[in-house]
């Protein structure tokens, strides 16, 4: 998806007050010799930025304006454990909350739903932009924060809570309760909120029918700002975003180029009007593709695909990009293949060109010979590369408490 004239101008106002402020940024900029853009080949100029890069400036290196328009600071750790600061204006904070609030509306919610929300508060973002986005709505906060099942159930109960905002893990834990204690009837839940951490169908069905609900992926990320910055609508047909705060490009994240809308590739962000901490071409790493033309719904807003992962975890033969999640999704439709599964890449030099073998598992009872040839066809047709397939028995591939490494690459080494 392309800039428009509005969006170029934003950017390249950000690119000026990054290098006025001399912040982390800005001094790049600086030193790249960049001082503004007025084309979408400018912009695809631009370097990218990185978590990296926040972690260098920690902890208040990314701030772009005074110190004394800062009103609030949220953090986030990640995986490694080295935190990120990003501060932020009064704008930014009313500007999220903004976002927030046409998040609710894009689920159907209004100001006379009582909104239960269960993500924790403090430095990291999630409670507290649901908890903004509400107030700015207009529908009652019930601040619960994480944690506490029996008095969750209790205000859910008393309250007569319209909307639950959780993760999807504690959204499963809360329906698991419900259905054990037949506290279902006593509920008036219409609507979940869900943080968008990749969540199985499965999950997704259970939460669904315990609950009776009808659920909504929330997309965001701290350094962007938090929750927010897009949700899916009642069509079920991606995320829309609010391209009026934020530009998304999708990139392949090999070579970093842009891939033509549709294609799948790693999600970059930049922001058009934050003041505290704005980022350009910000490296998510999450995988998902842009969604072509207009939804269903008659939203403006674009689309992208749900998150399919993250694209530290992808792989590439003949050319084709490939993630775990799409091996996954495709076994579960071969009837007898479990769940498990290996795949070996290897560099055939005479042939020249790369081989690979799916190594499967099959209950006993079916043919594997069939099951080998279903798993290669739709290897074919769904994802265009054709793989050598072995079926062995279930149990036979090993199994680990910690994520199983599914990949083993030979063709670099
Ligand atoms: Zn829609």
């Amino acid at each position: 998806m392309k800039l428009n004239e509005t969006q170029i101008k934003q950017i390249d106002r950000q690119i000026k007050r990054l290098i006025a402020s001399g912040n982390y940024y800005g001094k790049m900029y600086s030193e790249l010799g960049i001082t503004g853009i007025n084309s979408q080949e400018d912009f695809e100029k631009l370097p990218f930025s990185e978590k990296n890069d926040l972690r260098n400036a920690y902890p208040l290196g990314i701030m772009a304006c005074d110190e004394s328009e800062v009103v609030r600071i949220h953090s986030s750790s990640g995986t490694t454990g080295t935190p990120v600061i990003i501060p932020y204006t009064a704008k930014d904070v009313d500007d999220w909350a903004t976002m927030f609030a046409r998040c609710y509306e894009t689920a159907g919610i209004t100001n006379k739903d009582r909104i239960q929300i269960t993500p924790g508060y403090g430095l990291w973002t999630a409670g507290i932009g649901f908890q903004a986005g509400c107030e700015k709505l207009g529908a009652m906060a019930i601040p619960m924060g994480p944690g506490n099942t029996e008095k969750q159930l209790k205000m859910m109960i008393d309250m007569q809570s319209t909307v639950i905002t959780a993760t999807s893990s504690y959204a499963l834990l809360l329906a698991e309760e419900v259905k054990k204690r037949g506290l279902k009837d006593k509920l008036n839940l219409k609507k979940g909120v869900i943080g968008s951490e990749r969540w199985s169908e499965q999950m997704r069905e259970r939460i669904h029918n315990e609950l009776g609900i009808e659920l909504y992926d929330i997309y965001g990320l701290t350094e962007i700002y938090g929750p927010g910055i897009g949700i899916n609508c009642s069509f079920e047909s991606g995320i829309h975003y609010w391209d009026d705060y934020i530009y998304i490009e999708i990139i392949d994240p090999v070579t970093g180029e842009q891939v033509p809308d549709g294609e799948e590739g790693e999600i970059v962000i930049t922001t058009l009007v934050k003041e505290g901490a704005p980022l350009l071409r910000f490296r998510t790493h999450d995988l998902s593709r842009i969604i072509p033309g207009e939804c269903q719904c008659g939203s403006k807003y674009p689309r992208i695909d749900i998150i399919k992962g993250r694209s530290d975890d992808m792989f590439k033969v003949h050319g084709v990009n490939m993630f775990p999640c799409q091996v996954e999704d495709l076994l579960k439709q071969v009837e007898g293949a479990s769940s498990e599964y290996s795949i070996t890449i290897a560099r055939d030099e005479d042939n020249n060109k790369d081989v690979m073998l799916l190594t499967v598992e099959a209950d006993g009872k079916y043919d594997f010979e069939a099951v080998s040839a279903r798993t290669a066809e739709l290897f074919r047709s769904l994802i265009g590369v054709s793989p050598k397939v072995i079926v062995l028995p279930i149990g036979t591939l090993p199994r680990s408490e910690k994520k199983t490494k599914r990949v083993i690459d030979y063709r670099n080494n």
